[in-house]
């Protein structure tokens, strides 16, 4: 995940961005408004957090600007006190929520992992790689092609993505597309994960759908290293 931090108090910057990355976020500092807005519009970031009053361009500002040129980045608005007034037209202009000035970590971090989460909920279309699930027509596709899927196998690919990079639990998979408690006598998640992979793996070179044996499954770019036993 990519944060970009438009903050021009560079202490509070600094404190901001460690404890993210503690928390296993990128972030950039932008420290200005101007060069925040540039950063903004790059598209390259999962979340901006923006402060309000700023040199060159104030957080209200930006947040019009790059809402009107379509930006569809979640945006949380660091206010001071003082400012609150401002919030209800921050919130007009698009913002996705705001957090007041002086706030403890934990708040923010909340914040963000709550805005980050309906953001993933309302995602409609997913893309890991060239892989691509439109998630109201039940549509995938890989590289541009369309793969034909069964109910099910749609359903099992709609799992592991939203979940992704993470992995799925074989117990999860069957209770989530099978709606019953895991047997650890059937195999029918290991066959239905097969008869997927053969779809959307084969024949598109890179492999996207990994297993961790005896565990379970996920899908993400690369395989993850195998935990030292
Ligand atoms: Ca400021």
């Amino acid at each position: 995940m990519h944060i970009l931090l438009v903050e021009d108090e560079s202490k509070l910057a600094r404190f901001i961005q460690r404890g993210l990355e503690t928390e296993g976020f990128s972030v950039e500092i932008a420290a200005d408004g101007a060069l925040g807005e540039k950063r903004a519009r790059s598209d390259q970031f999962d979340l901006i957090l923006l402060d309000v009053l700023l040199p060159k361009k104030d957080g209200f500002e930006i947040l019009k600007t790059i809402r009107k040129a379509g930006l569809k980045t979640p945006v949380l608005m660091l206010t001071a006190r003082s400012e609150t007034q401002d919030i209800v037209s921050g919130l007009d202009s698009g913002a996705d929520d705001y957090l007041t000035k002086p706030f403890v970590f934990e708040e923010l971090l909340a914040r963000i992992r709550s805005i980050l989460r309906r953001g993933r909920q309302s995602q409609t279309q997913l893309k890991i790689a060239d892989l691509q699930l439109d998630t109201v027509k039940h549509k995938a596709t890989r590289n541009g092609t369309t793969i034909d899927l069964t109910a099910r196998e749609y359903a099992l690919l709609e799992c592991l993505m939203r979940n992704h990079p993470k992995l799925v639990t074989r117990q999860h998979l069957a209770k989530e597309i099978w709606g019953f408690d895991f047997d650890p006598g059937t195999n029918i998640v290991d066959v239905y994960v097969n008869h997927l992979r053969k779809k959307i793996d084969h024949g598109f070179g890179k492999k996207l759908l990994h297993t961790e044996r005896g565990q379970g499954y996920y899908i993400a770019h690369e395989e993850k290293p195998r935990k030292s036993r």
